[in-house]
């Protein structure tokens, strides 16, 4: 059980990291696509997804590293910690991909464009090492007991 707790913090680093391309190559996608005259990064609801992809991302890298610092000094809520950041990081991970691929059109459904496979991928994270129903049961529980 206490191996989980660094098992989780791995899953969630997968998440975040597979997050981060999908927020990179949003940008990068929407600055070259043109729709209406102008890029689709020009239209502001470009802009508010980017915006809260972004947010999503920082917040899951802000608690993960929390959770890692938690469990490396073998802290007594550290296994509190690790489900919470990874449960945070795949659900953010689930939506920041999710983001990034309607970003992309149609394009992001097709294997031309790398989005529709980071989509596959990251969905398993939720799934793995625990379901995320398990990660919240985990967390439910430690706050009941205190
Ligand atoms: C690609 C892949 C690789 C894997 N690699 C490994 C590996 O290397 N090592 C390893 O040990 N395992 C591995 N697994 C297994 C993985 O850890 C399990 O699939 C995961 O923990 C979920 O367990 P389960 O599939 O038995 O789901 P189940 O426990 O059958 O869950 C089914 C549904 O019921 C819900 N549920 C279950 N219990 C509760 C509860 N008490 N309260 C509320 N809801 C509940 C779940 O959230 C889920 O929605 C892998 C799985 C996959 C898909």
């Amino acid at each position: 059980m206490a191996g989980l707790d660094g098992g989780r913090l791995n899953i969630g680093a997968c998440s975040l990291g597979g997050a981060q391309r999908c927020l990179d190559e949003a940008i990068r996608y929407t600055k070259e696509r043109q729709q209406f005259g102008q890029p689709v990064a020009e239209f502001q609801n470009t802009q508010f997804t980017l915006a809260d992809m972004a947010t999503d991302l920082e917040a899951a890298r802000a608690l993960l590293y929390l959770a890692a610092a938690k469990v490396t000094a073998n802290a007594p809520d550290k296994s509190r910690f690790s489900a919470m950041a990874k449960r945070l990081a795949t659900d953010n991970g689930s939506a920041i991909v999710d983001a990034a691929l309607q970003l992309h059109g149609g394009y992001g459904y097709l294997k031309d464009y790398p989005i529709e496979r980071f989509w596959r991928d990251l969905r398993v994270h939720s799934i793995l090492e625990g379901t995320n129903q398990v990660m919240r049961m985990i967390v439910g529980r430690d706050l009941l007991r205190q």
